[in-house]
C-alpha cells in the first residue's frame, strides 16, 4: 500500500528566517496604513494565510470579507517574493531535507504531497527559492481553507486524483513542527511525524500524543525507514 506523506512547510522543510512574518506586516503597511508597530505579535506557527490576514484585519477594525483578504494576501505574496530575493535574506532548508526528498522520490510506494497553511502561490514561491517545489505532486493549501483542521481529506482527495492511488486515513502521514500540525492529523485520523525543527521542542510537540517525534530529519534512513514502517 502507497504511503501518502504530507509534508509542512515552514519550520519542516525551510526556515524563510522570517520572510513571511515580515512580508505580512509589510502588506499590513501597505494595505491599511497602519505602522507594524501598532500591531500585536501574530501567532504565525502552524496558522494559514487566511487565518494570520483575519487575525490583521481583526486588529484594525476591519470586516475580513474574502475577497478583501485575498486582495491582502496578493499583496502579501508580492512582498514575500521581494523579501527572500533581498541580498542578506539568509532561510535555509532545515537539516537533511532534501537526502530526505531524494531519498523518498525513489520509493514507489511514498507519494509525497504538502499540507501547509500557505496559500498555493506562497508554498510555490518559498519551496521554488530552494529548489523544491516540484518534489510534491499537489495538497492541500491555506487558499482552501482558513481552518487548518479541514485540509486533511482535500489534501488527499487531490493527491488521489494525481495519483490514482486511494489512501485508506492509516496509510496517510502529516509531517510538521507544531502542535497545529499533530491536531491536524488527528482531525481526520492520520499519524502526525512531529519534527522538532520549529518553534516548538521535541518535548513540548510529545505531550500532545503524535505518533511519532523526532528532532530533525538529519538521520535520513532512519527517518524514511520510520515513514515506510508498517506501524
Ligand atoms: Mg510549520
Amino acid at each position: 500500500m502507497p504511503k501518502l506523506l504530507l509534508f509542512d512547510i515552514d519550520g519542516t522543510l525551510i526556515d524563510s528566517h522570517g520572510a513571511g512574518g515580515s512580508a505580512i506586516l509589510d502588506a499590513a503597511e501597505e494595505y491599511f496604513g497602519v505602522s507594524r508597530a501598532k500591531l500585536p505579535s501574530l501567532q504565525l506557527a502552524g496558522s494559514t494565510d487566511p487565518a494570520i490576514a483575519m487575525d490583521v484585519f481583526g486588529h484594525v477594525g476591519r470586516e475580513p470579507d474574502r475577497e478583501a483578504v485575498f486582495g491582502f494576501l496578493d499583496l502579501y505574496l508580492t512582498h514575500l517574493t521581494r523579501r527572500l530575493k533581498a541580498a542578506d535574506f539568509s532561510g535555509f532548508m532545515l537539516p537533511g531535507v532534501v537526502d530526505l526528498l531524494n531519498a523518498l522520490g525513489q520509493e514507489k510506494d511514498a507519494h509525497l504531497g504538502l499540507l501547509t497553511g500557505n496559500v498555493r502561490r506562497g508554498a510555490a514561491i518559498k519551496l521554488g527559492h530552494h529548489g523544491i517545489f516540484d518534489r510534491f505532486l499537489d495538497g492541500g493549501f491555506g487558499c482552501d481553507h482558513h481552518d487548518r483542521n479541514q485540509l486533511g481529506p482535500i489534501a488527499t482527495q487531490r493527491m488521489q486524483a494525481a495519483t490514482g492511488s486511494t489512501y485508506a486515513t492509516s496509510e496517510v502521514i502529516i509531517i510538521g513542527d507544531t502542535p497545529k500540525d499533530i491536531r491536524c492529523a488527528a482531525a481526520f485520523g492520520a499519524k502526525c511525524l512531529a519534527v522538532a525543527t520549529g518553534d516548538y521542542s521535541a518535548e513540548q510537540l510529545a505531550e500532545l500524543n503524535p505518533w511519532r517525534t523526532i528532532e530533525s530529519f538529519a538521520d535520513v534512513p532512519a527517518t524514511v525507514k520510520l515513514l515506510l514502517s508498517e506501524v
